[in-house]
């Protein structure tokens, strides 16, 4: 609960994930932040553009992401995006299927650079 929500239900309002029944992050609801459902945020900011009192809730949901582990899933595209700069699992037969498709193959980020992204 944050101390200085209005309970104005604007964030939840124009939520893209809440519209869809699915659970985002709480803002300043009633659902724990320790809810993997912060995991199912867009990253969108509606929520913290509408708020009328200027609470800060990119910053509460990262927080909140911090302090809970994220879906397998997620954990995994967290893992690759580490290891190669992409989210999606790469492997060296991801370039051939996409020159089999007249593709680009897949640039991986400079390990150097990534790290001083990442870190
Ligand atoms: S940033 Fe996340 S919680 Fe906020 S409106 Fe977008 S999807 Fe919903
Ligand atoms: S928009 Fe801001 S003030 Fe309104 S309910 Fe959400 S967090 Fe609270």
């Amino acid at each position: 609960m944050l101390s200085d929500c209005r309970h104005c239900d604007a964030c939840r309002r124009v939520c893209p994930v809440l519209k869809l029944g699915v659970p985002a992050f709480p803002a300043c609801y009633e659902t724990s932040e320790r809810s993997p459902a912060v995991w199912n945020c867009t990253n969108c900011w509606l929520c913290h553009e509408a708020c009328p009192a200027g609470i800060n809730l990119w910053q509460k949901k990262a927080l909140a992401q911090q302090q809970c582990i994220p879906p397998a899933a997620i954990a995994q595209g967290i893992d690759n995006l580490k290891a190669t700069g992409l989210v999606f699992p790469f492997t060296p037969e991801l370039n051939e299927r996409r020159r089999a498709y007249g593709l680009e193959p897949v640039k991986l980020l400079d390990q150097r650079k990534l790290s001083l992204l990442i870190s």
